[in-house]
């Protein structure tokens, strides 16, 4: 199965900043980084929400399976 192609909930790169409490340009490094995924077009980058909101709640110390339900991440298999 290929990897994840739509993001659960698409959202522009100042919400994805917002969502993960992190600056616009924090954004653009991670995805630099790999740290986190970029959808959307070469000129208009989409973020999925959720992915930013696990990132905020693993360094906040909040259990990262509540924040969607809808894309609960999986033990790899
Ligand atoms: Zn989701």
């Amino acid at each position: 199965m290929p990897g994840r192609r739509t993001p659960c909930r698409p959202v522009p790169t100042e919400l994805a900043a917002l969502a993960a409490g992190v600056a616009p340009s924090t954004i653009r490094k991670w995805v630099s980084r790999g740290k986190i995924t970029r959808y959307g077009t070469t000129s208009r980058a989409i973020f999925d929400l959720c992915e930013l909101l696990r990132i905020a709640a693993e360094r906040d110390g909040f259990p990262t399976a509540d924040v969607c339900p809808d894309c609960a991440t999986t033990p790899s298999e």
